[in-house]
């Protein structure tokens, strides 16, 4: 059996027109004599009845008293939806197929509700429902504990049931069908001129995303990594395959003078504090005292830079005031910087090129874009820069590092 994974995300089952385009994609394979799984999103984006962000809105609103299971309990049902919606349309089309929540295909993971991660996958009762020729659609998203309760995957969780499969499967290929054409060497939503990237490998793809490029969810790319399961990133609207990740750089296609691409994108993350804390006089362990005192308060910090005079790192907006009262409590005099954004130049082969640093800087003070702090390592160069700059930064170095030319 050829087996083929589908995903289509939320904005991609949102509208009829587009629910008409999904039915598209899934008699093409059809066509192609591959068995397939279709894992689906709950539809649409928030402000949508059914969509994942309007049911936790309503849990912020009536349904505080939940627990985290019963949160998950509700939380699992946009994609449930979602999943009989595409089946009956299916049924119209005289397409056999069977929907399955996420426990039904197997799906196993720990107990941490509303972020679970996928411990083990049976696919035995997906097997068979192929093996008698109908289409899985599989709601995506959640799982099951070893004890029968319902979890969900956290955001991008679908992303995650799709490849999760692929992988307990062995697929032929996983497609993540979604609004834009592929991934791109920047978000399209804030360069216009963003080019679609043909080919990524898992690395490169796995450092975007993990910088805030939201196209596809890293947990999801770690796990196609371990069997080396292709993965397409394509656009619903059309018949393109859009971009093909694998372990493999198609060296002829990429740019570069040691035949390896330098920088493959620009991300950001906005939303986040940088704080600082002063050393005094021959004191050594200021570092262990605030990140044992973050830590044992559940705050994840980053950015950190340590030198002799204090100490500078970075927390999300919305724990900045906790972590702010910690510090005075432990008696420091913080000095908070609100609202930054962590903008990250992105490239497998930054690591021994020259002058990549100097571009940054130059491309930034172009545009009187001042750098609050940086930081690097072997794939990325960080800066982090005020929000109001944020745009203009991603745009200024996605130009500096000619990223616009379609040469990928
Ligand atoms: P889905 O609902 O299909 O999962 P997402 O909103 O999660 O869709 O992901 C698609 C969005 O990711 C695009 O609309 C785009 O704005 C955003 N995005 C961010 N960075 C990139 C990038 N480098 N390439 C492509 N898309 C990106
Ligand atoms: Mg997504």
């Amino acid at each position: 059996m050829n087996i083929r994974v589908h995903k289509f995300g939320g904005t991609s089952v949102a509208t009829p027109e587009l629910r008409t385009r999904v039915i598209h994609h899934i008699k093409q394979a059809r066509a192609e004599k591959c068995a397939l799984v279709v894992v689906v999103s709950a539809m649409g984006r928030k402000g949508d009845p059914y969509a994942t962000d309007t049911f936790i809105e309503w849990i912020g609103q009536n349904g505080h008293s939940l627990s985290p299971r019963e949160q998950d309990l509700l939380l699992s049902c946009g994609e449930i939806i979602s999943a009989s919606t595409l089946s009956s349309l299916l049924n119209e089309e005289g397409i056999s197929n069977t929907v399955l929540t996420g426990g039904q295909a197997g799906i196993i993971t720990n107990n941490k509700y509303t972020d679970a991660q996928i411990v083990t996958i049976n696919p035995a009762r997906v097997r068979e429902e192929l093996e008698q020729g109908n289409v899985v659609v599989l709601a995506g998203f959640q799982g099951r504990t070893t004890e029968g309760e319902v979890t969900t995957l956290g955001r991008g969780g679908s992303d995650t049931t799709a490849t999760a499969l692929g992988v307990a499967l062995e697929a032929e290929v996983v497609d993540i069908f979604t609004d834009v054409e592929g991934i791109m060497t920047a978000d399209p939503r804030i360069v216009e001129d963003a080019s679609p990237l043909e080919t990524v490998t898992y690395t490169e793809i796995c450092n975007l995303a993990f910088q805030g490029a939201k196209v596809i969810h890293p947990r999801a790319v770690e796990l196609a990594m371990q069997t080396n399961v292709p993965i397409r990133v394509r656009s619903t609207m059309s018949d393109h395959t859009g971009t093909l990740v694998t372990n493999i750089h198609e060296k002829d296609k990429v740019a570069g003078e040691v035949g390896e691409r330098v920088i493959t994108g620009i991300t950001q993350m906005a939303n986040v504090t940088q704080i600082k804390v002063a050393a005094k006089e021959g004191e050594y362990d200021l570092q262990f005292t605030v990140f044992k005192a973050m830590a044992e308060n559940g705050i994840s910090v980053d950015f950190i830079s340590i030198n002799p005079s204090g100490i500078a790192y970075t927390v999300y907006d919305h724990v900045a005031e906790q972590a702010r009262d910690i510090l005075r409590s432990l008696g420091f005099e913080p000095e908070l910087h609100r609202s930054c954004a962590k903008v990250s130049v992105v490239g497998a082969g930054i690591a021994g090129v020259p002058g990549v640093m100097s571009r940054i800087a130059e491309a930034l003070t172009e545009k009187d874009i001042q750098i609050l702090q940086s930081a690097d390592s072997h794939t990325t160069i960080w800066v982090l820069v005020k929000g109001d700059d944020m745009v203009n930064a991603v745009r200024s170095l996605h130009h500096k590092f000619d990223l616009h030319k379609a040469y990928i």
